[in-house]
């Protein structure tokens, strides 16, 4: 399988699951927020940008919020080696293949291609898998290998409607988990075997499954597949076929007791805690940039021509400060006239002092406002306002930006007499706007109307005399 290492640093049978009927009955609702920033190193420095890594972040949010887990992007490198980790964040190595190793929070390994949006859902599913490790849990059929056998009664194999007469059976261990879920069995053992989490059904590392669709897979029931004490394997609601921790394609779950579990460690380990953040990250902006005027939208103070650069213009635009956000939740943006806020208050959303833009997510790219964001209010993770001020006081960056902008056009208009109403139209491409020898080649005793556009549509005129 793709995934094909775990992480079992975390796994400790004295933290006892509850019981299946227990698990039904639990809440994350009013459970503290858990927050991680992560950086994402990308070895491979090709295809991916930073939405890829947005969408995967986006992604390990959709999967891990349920437990309140929360992730906050904030950058990537293009790296060549694995051992660069920053520290304090968990640090996301993308490697070359479509795997996923989860050595720990400083190096969690994930396939390259997980992060991409139009991949089988496989490997998307290894990022919450290889998380799911960093966060102490394991395999759903740990302590359970599996051998192919025959069957002496075959089954109807319910996708294919045929006959088999063959299927995985267990290879036990010591730690194998058996089937029953009574607590009061004395075969029970769901809570200190296999994967020590109660609403994983005990299973095997290969269960008999097929695929019911080209995006899900059924498991199996044959009588004779049983546990170490003779019961067979069960998985009614296919929980095991669309856990992040087995081994079954198209993976999209994680149950209560593994949300539980991760809550029971994370808080708790001291091998994490250095990895844990404060909730109001995730509330900044990843990125906060001045001097990077957007070219197709703002204004221009002035355009001219290159002054030691034929083929070219210098476009001065004033500098654009913008904030940018991770996707994946709505952001209420603040600003403010005035007040007294300070750097990291939280405050009452009804301040009449305040005044909000709703920015809705609806993208896997960056959230861009322009402007100075002073509050950011996440109404799915609650009500309050977090102020920051990210006024620059002591920036000394330009109040504007010149940018150098190829002219890709220029249009002539001759005529004998400035204005008059013939006249001969000449129009060059690139390569002759650039032509150093263009004003001398005009014709003499003519008057020229010259007007260059560039590659962002800025256009600049002027009329000559030619001598
Ligand atoms: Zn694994």
């Amino acid at each position: 399988m793709r995934s094909s290492h775990y992480y079992d640093g975390f796994n400790n049978a004295n933290v006892r699951s509850m019981t299946v009927d227990e698990l039904k009955n639990v809440s994350f609702q009013n459970t503290t927020p858990i927050t991680f920033n992560v950086f994402i190193h990308d070895l491979n420095n090709q295809t991916l940008n930073e939405c890829d890594y947005l969408h995967g972040i986006k992604y390990l949010n959709e999967q891990f919020n349920q437990f309140h887990f929360y992730f906050k992007y904030i950058g990537h490198d293009h790296d060549s080696d694995t051992n660069n980790s920053i520290p304090n964040v968990l640090n996301v190595y993308l490697i070359n293949n479509s795997g996923g190793q989860a050595i720990g929070p400083d190096n969690i390994r994930i396939g390259q291609i997980c992060f991409d949006e139009d991949s089988p859902f496989i490997h998307t599913s290894t990022i919450a898998h290889e998380f799911g490790h960093i966060f102490g849990i394991n395999h759903t059929f740990l302590g359970t290998g599996s051998n192919q056998g025959n069957l002496n009664t075959s089954i109807t194999n319910p996708c294919y409607h045929i006959p088999q007469d063959w299927a995985y059976f267990p290879n036990f261990s010591s730690n194998s988990e058996n089937v029953t879920r009574d607590p009061s069995d004395p075969n029970y053992n769901a809570d200190s075997k296999g994967d020590f989490i109660a609403d994983t059904p005990a299973t095997q590392r290969i269960p008999n499954v097929c695929p019911d669709s080209n995006t899900s897979y059924i498991f199996v029931y044959i009588p004779e597949v049983v546990d170490q004490v003779g019961e067979p394997y069960v998985d009614p609601f296919n929980i095991v076929t669309k856990n992040f921790m087995s081994y079954v394609p198209f993976r999209n779950q994680f149950t209560i007791g593994q949300g539980v579990r991760m809550r029971q460690i994370v808080p708790n380990n001291p091998y994490i805690q250095p990895y844990l953040s404060d909730i109001k990250e995730l509330y900044k902006p990843y990125d906060h940039r001045i001097g990077t005027p957007n070219s197709n939208t703002t204004p221009i103070i002035s355009a001219v021509e290159a002054p030691d650069k034929p083929g070219y213009v210098d476009v001065k635009r004033p500098t654009n400060e913008y904030c940018v956000f991770q996707p994946g939740y709505t952001y209420r943006i603040f600003t403010i006239n005035s007040g007294n806020y300070t750097t990291g208050d939280v405050v009452n959303p009804n301040d009449a002092t305040l005044r909000d833009t709703h920015y809705p997510d609806n993208s896997s790219c960056p959230v861009r406002v322009s402007g100075i964001v002073f509050g950011v209010q996440i109404p799915e993770i609650s009500g309050d306002i977090i102020m920051y001020d990210y006024r620059d006081t002591n920036s000394t960056a330009s109040p504007y930006t010149i940018t150098r902008e190829p002219v890709i056009t220029t249009d002539i208009h001759t005529t004998n007499t400035p204005g008059a109403p013939n006249g001969v139209d000449t129009t060059l491409n690139q390569q002759q706007s650039a032509d150093p020898n263009l004003i001398n080649n005009l014709e003499n005793h003519k008057y020229h109307t010259i007007k260059k556009t560039t590659e962002t549509g800025v256009q600049i005129q002027k009329t000559i005399y030619k001598q």
